[in-house]
């Protein structure tokens, strides 16, 4: 087995990398100098700026991972190489980026994973999302004028924190995929925690401009003795993740979910100086991982795989496509108006049945298939003129019986990392990982950051006088917009996996993402780097600093409200092909694809 590496990406540039690098240092103290709001843009790189050319490196054929961080990467390939399947890989490789990558996931956190099994054909669905505490009421986000509260008001502290996914998912998916023994694949991250890594730009960058981070435990960890944020590249350890992970390694998920990690957790949420919270040990101890069953549909010769409720991702991105397919989008042509058109106005009427009809399914009876029946989607689809914006889109009528629910805000996120990889035997994981925004609660326990996932519930719980289907419950999984993704050919063999973070915009990352691979013909590469171009039933936004941008008086033409995007996304995917594997990693993120 060749120990070359495979970055397909940047870093298979090595006369360029570091004149790369120093232009996006360069921005990103620029950047964050001037930007003090947290929902202004991290991006360093716009994918226009950084068009160089690619020298091609050998074809990986044996096995390949693109995760958010080359670490995590490294860790995940060399499990691979040890005879580990896919699943192996994703474990070890996400305890690793709940240490180095800690802004965005980790054991504190939820996700979902699909899993493809090469040898059965079997597609499995993990939901690993948070659940809301016993103590969780419709009302916990409103004021004491009824009025909801501000999002970050109730995102930091420990009112916001669900009970945390992804250690029993992963444990769930192990016992039927595992092939090494769980305490084996914890043991990279242990050594790195131990060891000491250095800190990223970006996570570096996203602890300067954070003004919530600098106290309690996260305070003392994040930041220097004097007070400063810690900069990049500075090498430092993390002893307390150690130690929790040893005990998760030792004993499986009940050291985590009873005894001294989980008392440690309901200390710090109940005792937390702002936002107490409800959360209690048996809360914890009730904590269940939950296998879905997928979601999936034709597009054109591929059949795509999504995971279904309580994330939203899987539906709305299958039902973007289902809406689209009656166009030829190769013919109107690789980020033109009229593609963009056209797969605006399918998101805008996916968008319009998501924000109804998507909670979680143990409390809401979801139409599932209602809103993925092909004729149901023809008549949606018919509602699309090729010519002119049709406006705000009103929800449809998916199925007999189907309940309907008023809207409900959409989430916002800044963090989230979504990790693919593919096995020798074939085997693909594609699984999205979250503490929802940067840094979560910004609670630190026993080394690990809490999540704020229960701010993706409706702050409202009654609008209209109507329930909100994703208001807040106890046991409730709050709607998620994750969106990792398998795709197959007519054979059934697994040809892509891909996923991004970026809240309800993953969901518009992603089937940018399937459109420019599958209708433009572009390599994974190039099509993660692709401009972005999103619309969630309001204005059409396009990436800005790409050449998007000069669409926007044809697309206003046509009747599109049109705004520039500013945020980004991470985007980390696979392709399968003749010559073996294609790996693409999001330049607006700072992750890698390698592979042997
Ligand atoms: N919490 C969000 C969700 O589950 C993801 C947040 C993000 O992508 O930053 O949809």
């Amino acid at each position: 087995m060749s120990s070359r590496y495979h970055y397909r990406h940047r870093r298979t540039r090595p006369p360029f990398r570091h004149l790369v690098r120093a232009a996006k240092l360069l921005l990103a103290v620029l950047l964050a100098a001037c930007q003090h709001d947290l929902g202004a843009p991290l991006e360093v790189s716009s994918p226009a700026s950084l068009a160089i050319p690619t020298q091609k490196p050998e074809v990986p054929t044996q096995h390949m991972i693109a995760a958010a961080h080359p670490l995590a990467a490294e860790v995940g390939r060399d499990i691979l190489r040890r005879g580990g399947g896919a699943l192996d890989a994703a474990i070890a490789a996400q305890m690793v980026l709940s240490l180095v990558e800690p802004q965005s996931s980790g054991i504190g956190g939820g996700a979902f994973l699909l899993h493809y099994a090469a040898k059965t054909g079997a597609i499995d669905s993990y939901d690993g999302r948070e659940t809301a505490p016993a103590s969780a009421l419709p009302n916990m986000f409103l004021k004491p004028d009824g009025k909801p509260r501000k999002f970050f008001d109730a995102v930091v502290g420990g009112l916001s924190v669900g009970v945390p996914g992804v250690i029993r998912m992963l444990e769930m998916a192990h016992r039927e995929h595992g092939r090494m023994t769980w305490w084996e694949l914890f043991q990279p991250a242990i050594q790195l925690a131990e060891k000491g890594f250095a800190m990223s730009e970006r996570l570096a960058t996203l602890v300067k401009r954070d003004k919530y981070l600098n106290f309690n435990a996260a305070g003392r960890y994040f930041f220097r003795d004097d007070g400063k944020p810690k900069t990049a590249g500075t090498v430092f350890s993390n002893p307390a993740l150690a130690d929790t992970l040893r005990r998760i390694a030792a004993s499986g998920s009940e050291a985590f979910y009873e005894g001294v990690i989980a008392e440690a957790i309901v200390e710090t949420v109940s005792r937390a100086p702002i936002n107490s919270g409800g959360m209690t040990l048996a809360d914890l101890a009730a904590y269940r991982a939950e296998k879905r069953p997928p979601v999936c549909l034709p597009y054109r010769q591929w059949l795509i795989c999504g995971m279904g409720p309580p994330s939203s991702g899987g539906i709305t991105t299958l039902q973007i496509l289902g809406l689209v397919q009656r166009f030829d989008l190769a013919q109107l042509g690789t980020n033109t108006a009229k593609s963009v058109h056209i797969v605006a106005e399918a998101s805008r009427l996916a968008f319009a049945d998501r924000n109804v009809y998507i909670a979680d399914p143990d409390f809401i009876p979801v139409p599932v298939g209602g809103l993925l029946d092909q004729g149901y989607l023809a008549l949606r689809s018919a509602e699309i003129s090729p010519f002119k914006a049709g406006g705000r889109r009103a929800p449809g009528m998916p199925g007999v019986g189907a309940v309907r629910f008023v809207p409900d805000s959409s989430e916002k996120g800044y963090s989230t990392t979504h990790l693919s990889v593919i096995d020798a035997e074939g085997n693909a994981v594609s699984m999205t990982s979250s503490i929802e925004t940067a840094f979560g609660s910004r609670l630190m326990v026993r080394g690990f950051l809490l999540n704020n996932q229960l701010t993706d519930f409706s702050f409202l719980p009654v609008r209209d006088g109507a329930p909100v289907a994703n208001r807040a419950e106890p046991g409730k999984r709050p709607r998620s917009s994750m969106s990792p993704t398998l795709v197959f050919d007519g054979g059934g063999r697994v040809i892509m996996a891909v996923g991004s973070p970026g809240g309800s915009r993953i969901i518009g990352y992603v089937a940018k993402t399937l459109i420019a691979a599958l209708d433009w013909g572009m390599d994974m590469d190039a099509a993660i780097d692709a401009p972005n171009f999103v619309n969630r039933n309001g204005a059409t936004e396009l990436e800005k600093g790409t050449e998007l941008e000069a669409l926007k008086p044809a697309l206003e033409a046509m009747g599109h409200e049109v705004n520039l995007l500013t945020r980004g996304s991470g985007l980390h995917g696979i392709r399968v092909t003749a010559e073996g594997f294609d790996g693409g990693a999001d330049r607006r993120r700072e992750g890698v694809a390698i592979g042997d």
